[in-house]
């Protein structure tokens, strides 16, 4: 079966890809995926699911901590290695959401209700470069394809995206998680969130922040979850478990190649 797969896989990329759409391989992991809408499609989607986002945002007027996620988040771009990116960091006042997200492009977005969890630098650090790992490995892009060609057939996908469609930005909306204002909650798979672990701990390490804090950010995240009947939407949107958590702590030896304390 698995023959099988890789078999078509390959006919499938090399054969009718310059047709369609492309085969990409995600960072770090090299792990081979399958998306139907360019890197510029998704760039564009994302601008406009920014720029809709930012219309309706209240963002936050306190000086020092906008300059402390932009400050973070500006190191974090520096070793992310898309210079073709437009980053930006904002932060939304709003102390009752629990979460962050990324979209595609560099549009990195934190709510002031993460903040206690993140705590310091290197919290903060861990999440935003696990979002930017979601973002550069095009997990939104994988997913897109898959829902969007299935609601619409490959054309009407197409028309969906160069029209910008609400349909598409919905769709890059739910797929990168910028759940609040939808209530919709549509989590990364498994696999995506141990991808976006591992990109993150790397890129964090890169830009001088000590990967051996980020276990802790999660730790504090679930321990807030205990008990409680509402889940923080960080943790809906990215599912973790002790497996994770697990996962994370096997990563953190390769990271701490990068890892340099400044
Ligand atoms: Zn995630």
């Amino acid at each position: 079966m698995d023959r099988f797969l890789s078999a078509s896989r390959w006919l499938v990329c090399f054969l009718l890809l310059p047709i369609i759409f492309s085969c990409t391989t995600a960072p770090i992991s090299g792990r081979s995926q399958f998306i139907l809408i360019s890197e510029d499609q998704e760039i564009a989607l994302g601008l406009k699911a920014y720029q809709d986002f930012l219309g309706k945002a209240k963002l936050s007027q306190d000086a020092k901590t906008n300059s402390f996620v932009e400050g973070v988040g500006k190191n974090i771009a520096a070793v992310a290695d898309k210079p073709q990116y437009a980053w930006e960091f904002k932060v939304v006042d709003d102390a009752k959401v629990v979460n962050a997200f990324a979209l595609p492009g560099g549009k990195v977005v934190v709510y002031t209700g993460i903040l206690p969890y993140s705590k310091d630098e290197a919290g903060l650090a861990f999440l935003i470069s696990h979002e930017v790992g979601h973002v550069i490995a095009r997990h939104g892009g994988e997913r897109i394809s898959r829902e969007l060609v299935l609601q619409l057939g490959l054309e009407g996908l197409n028309a969906a995206i160069a029209n910008k469609s609400p349909a598409a930005v919905q769709g890059i909306n739910q797929a990168y998680g910028v759940a609040a204002t939808l209530g919709v909650l549509l989590p990364f798979t498994r696999s995506q969130e141990v991808e976006a672990d591992r990109i993150g701990l790397i890129l964090m390490a890169k830009a001088g922040y000590d990967p051996r804090e980020a276990p802790k950010f999660f730790e504090r995240m679930m321990k807030s979850d205990e008990g409680k009947t509402s889940v923080p939407e960080f943790l809906s949107t990215h599912p973790a478990d002790e497996t994770r958590l697990l996962r994370l702590n096997e990563f953190i030896p390769e990271a701490m190649k990068y890892y340099q304390s400044k």
